[in-house]
């Protein structure tokens, strides 16, 4: 079972890109990234 780099949960399916250093995430570490990464995008 593949492993989240961040949380090290188990879980089915892995993300990655250039924002997590090509690390596997899973979907809600992956997800939450983004949404930071947005975030920080519309208040600055
Ligand atoms: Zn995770
Ligand atoms: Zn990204």
């Amino acid at each position: 079972m593949p492993i989240c780099a961040k949380c090290k949960n188990d879980v089915k399916k892995l993300y990655d890109c250039d924002h997590t250093d090509f690390l596997d995430y899973c979907k809600e570490c992956y997800t939450e990234l983004h949404y930071y990464i947005t975030e920080e995008g519309k208040t600055s």
